[in-house]
């Protein structure tokens, strides 16, 4: 088992495939995007299975594919039927644009949790945010998902001046559709122009939900890092992530693989340790994984302060 000092057991790992994406999203990357890593420095397929193997080995039961987008990763459907053949729960994040080419993969696969990136029901604003069109494609690819079954949900990032006066109508969609509506706080990273004026807390973002309807509040799985909220008469959920006005570090249990092999025991930790080379070398890489948990801080020592913080932009992380 991989535990850190502080007794938290880790057997989340969320595996950036790539570090390329289709969408240039204001709150994720720069405009002009960003230098990618030289191929020979990012995983093989057959590295980054035997990496996974690895966590897999040391406990690991759930593993979440993001990135970049990880539909755009040329062998994604090989990685994802490869997954589907281990004793893990498997989920993606992706933005959603190519999902229709994927969805009888993640059948094949037995993957079930689908999180998709969406932040405005205006088509002129989505390709505001994402310096790219797709609208259309992305709503019609979210239904597809729900009529297939799969768990879907909605990831809104909140931003100031760009989409809170949307909140209140976003919940609206789950109103006839089995779907979790997360909204999330806009958090900083590098590329990405946070400050704190954009930022929407997650109190506001609940008072702004509750001026039309009565949250009650729901149930929350163990480590979730999202707080639940039903409303009367609504098929699906609503959801508020607040990693910056209020931390859950406290249950982490997740561990950031990404695409150049490199491992982050915190989304905002600045630290990385390679394992693709020692992979590459033959050394044992369960040791080092060890030490990276062993040595996880407790929390991300006060998140207000981290604006400042040198980190990678979120595209190279995968959130
Ligand atoms: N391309 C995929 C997508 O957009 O869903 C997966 C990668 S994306 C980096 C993963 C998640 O991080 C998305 O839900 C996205 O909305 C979220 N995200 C990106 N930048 C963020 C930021 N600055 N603050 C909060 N969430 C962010
Ligand atoms: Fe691409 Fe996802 Fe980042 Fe948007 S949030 S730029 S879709 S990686």
């Amino acid at each position: 088992m991989l535990k850190d000092k502080h007794g938290r057991i880790h057997n989340y790992l969320r595996v950036s495939l790539t570090e390329r994406c289709n969408f240039r999203c204001t709150y994720c990357m720069p405009e002009e995007g960003i230098d990618l890593t030289p191929k020979s420095h990012i995983c093989t397929y057959e590295e980054l299975l035997q990496i996974i193997d690895t966590f897999i080995d040391l406990g690991v039961n759930k593993i979440r594919l993001t990135g970049g987008e990880p539909l755009v990763r040329k062998d994604a459907d090989h990685i994802l039927h490869e997954l589907g053949k281990r004793p893990v729960e498997l989920a993606i994040t992706t933005n959603g644009l190519i999902v229709d080419r994927f969805i009888d993969v993640f059948e094949s696969c037995g993957l079930k949790n689908v999180n998709v990136s969406l932040d405005t029901m205006d088509p002129d604003k989505f390709t505001l945010i994402t310096r790219r069109s797709g609208f259309d494609r992305v709503l019609e690819n979210i239904y597809t998902l729900v009529e297939r079954g799969f768990n879907t949900k909605i990831n809104m990032v909140v931003m100031r001046g760009m989409n809170e006066e949307e909140i209140a109508d976003f919940a609206t969609l789950a109103k006839d559709l089995p779907i979790i509506i997360r909204y999330i706080e806009f958090m900083p990273f590098d590329g990405n122009r946070w400050n704190y004026e954009k930022m929407v807390p997650a109190d506001e973002i609940r008072d702004r939900l509750s001026e039309r309807y009565t949250l009650i509040r729901g149930e929350d799985a163990p480590h979730d890092t999202t707080k639940h909220y039903n409303i009367d008469g609504f098929k699906g959920q609503i959801g508020v992530i607040s990693s910056m006005s209020e931390q859950f570090c406290g249950s982490c249990n997740r561990i950031r693989l990404l695409a150049n092999g490199s491992i982050k025991n915190c989304l905002f930790s600045p630290d990385e340790t390679n394992l693709l080379q020692p992979l590459r070398n033959g050394e044992e890489l369960e040791p080092i994984i060890k030490e990276v948990i062993y040595h996880k801080k407790a929390k991300h020592a006060g998140m207000f302060n981290l604006s400042n913080q040198k980190n990678r932009t979120m595209t190279t992380i995968g959130g």
